[in-house]
């Protein structure tokens, strides 16, 4: 019953759709983000308050995507909204360091294991360019290995092997590393080494493989964009000790997990990187990542390093770190007041909430005629449309991504926003009504999308 969904999507939505026609004439697929252009149109959004939001047609929606996951208290939370207002009134970004970061920076270091000194950074994709680089530096070595499936943001060294299915080649136990689309540097591609993520044997004989080469494992604690799918302790604790033995930085890209415990995922699964990239959260719905960690790593970024790559020539730290509007204001001030806020009762709170939502939804779904699975933990989760099981990445070749889409589209006709490949999660603002809704509207869009 295609059809029918998507007709009663073009019939709720034609303000969007001449707004997608026009806007496309000067913004290539009428979306800044790539992932906001879908078929047969996107919805614009106008306004945000608590999980509701309105789109153009006057349609208002539950955001389950809050942004991708970086609204932890949803949207024009009180707060935050008065912190930036007062913030504004002295100025959005100075010329010089102001003293609002140190308070971000003793919230982080106090509370994530892995981190003695942290830097900030513009977005998530900058904080794993420069923390890929420091374990480059560090090391003196010129590869990275990430996980396939893992998401690290848009630089060439880790665009290599991210999307499911149609892209992923060689044997599941030895992935080839596959550039996301056209213009990555063909060498970034060769020294980007792919690990099948949850495969202890596998992962740990290409680290063993590479390891002269290798700087840094970058890994995601539980895979986010690549479907919400959490590592089994084991294997983080594996990895852990193929890098000591190969001496290879350890990263944890926590830029999603970190909602999960007030020390991130390290914390949950007891597993300690070196170095940790944040993002999203960490700067209350502002522009924001960083990175840090042990304090000699991060003595790279001081005058005097204290390691033997120190650069006597210069006098000057080894790594030089730019960004005009890094550790602006604006995002320093929103990151205190959403981090203060999420303290550990908010986070358990928060856990609670997306435990009900992923249980509701499997109940609800148990009856209809397509499968679907949901995955997640803590706050997180996705719907797999067509798949039983999901463990490993290529587990989601199963996904039947017609239907996927389908059930993104017919979800936005019942008012309840996912991403197009299904991430979602919970918010502070989230109520027991409210997953209730979720897990009603996700039953009855499958029918929708079964048809009779
Ligand atoms: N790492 C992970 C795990 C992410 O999920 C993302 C963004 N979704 C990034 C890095 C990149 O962050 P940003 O979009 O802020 O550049």
């Amino acid at each position: 019953n295609q059809m029918t969904v998507i007709a009663a999507y073009e019939q709720r939505t034609p303000r969007s759709r001449k707004h997608f026609e026009e806007v496309a004439q000067v913004i290539p697929a009428g979306a800044t983000r790539s992932l906001n252009a879908w078929p047969p149109h996107p919805v614009y959004l106008e306004s945000g308050a608590g999980m509701v939001v309105t789109d153009l047609d006057g349609n208002t929606y539950h955001d389950f995507l809050a942004n991708y996951t970086a609204l932890p208290l949803g949207y024009a939370d009180p707060d935050i909204t008065r912190a930036l207002a007062e913030q504004v009134a002295s100025g959005t970004v100075h010329s010089f360091s102001r003293t609002g970061e140190r308070e971000l920076a003793e919230l982080l270091a106090a509370r994530v294991p892995s981190v003695d000194k942290i830097r900030f950074t513009g977005s998530g994709t900058e904080a794993v360019m420069f923390a890929l680089r420091l374990a480059k530096a560090y090391t003196r070595r010129t590869a990275v290995a990430k996980a396939e499936g893992g998401y690290h943001g848009t630089t060439d060294e880790v665009m290599i092997s991210v999307r499911p299915a149609a892209n992923l080649a060689g044997d599941a136990h030895a992935p080839r590393s596959v550039p996301e689309m056209a213009g990555i540097d063909e060498s970034r591609v060769r020294e980007t080494i792919v690990v099948p993520f949850n495969d202890i044997e596998s992962s740990a004989a290409i680290l063993r493989a590479h390891s002269d080469r290798l700087a840094a494992l970058i890994l995601e604690p539980v895979l986010g964009v690549g479907g919400m799918i959490p590592a089994d302790r084991e294997y983080l604790a594996a990895m852990r000790e193929v890098c000591d033995e190969l001496g290879i930085v350890l990263v944890f890209d926590e830029v999603i997990t970190l909602r999960i415990a007030p020390g991130g995922a390290q914390e949950h699964y007891g597993v300690v990187p070196d170095i940790t990239t944040m993002g999203k959260i960490v700067g209350g719905g502002m522009p924001i990542g960083a990175y840090g960690g042990r304090a000699d790593l991060m003595a790279l970024l001081e005058p005097r390093g204290g390691t033997d790559v120190y650069d006597a020539r210069s006098g000057g730290p080894v790594l030089y770190q730019g960004g005009t509007f890094t550790g602006n204001a604006l995002s320093i001030r929103a990151g205190i007041t959403t981090m203060s806020k999420l303290d550990a009762a908010a986070i358990t709170d928060l856990n609670a909430k997306g435990e009900l939502l992923r249980r509701s939804v499997t109940e609800a779904v148990a009856g209809t005629p397509v499968a679907l699975t949901v995955t997640g933990i803590g706050s997180l989760f996705n719907l797999h449309v067509g798949v039983k099981k999901v463990h490993t990445f290529r587990d989601l070749r199963g996904i039947d991504a017609a239907r996927q889409h389908q059930l993104f589209i017919a979800l936005l006709n019942r008012g309840a926003i996912i991403a197009p490949r299904g991430m979602g999660c919970v918010s502070t603002c989230t109520t027991t009504e409210d997953i209730e809704f979720f897990a009603r509207a996700v039953n009855e869009s499958l029918i929708d999308i079964t048809g009779e």
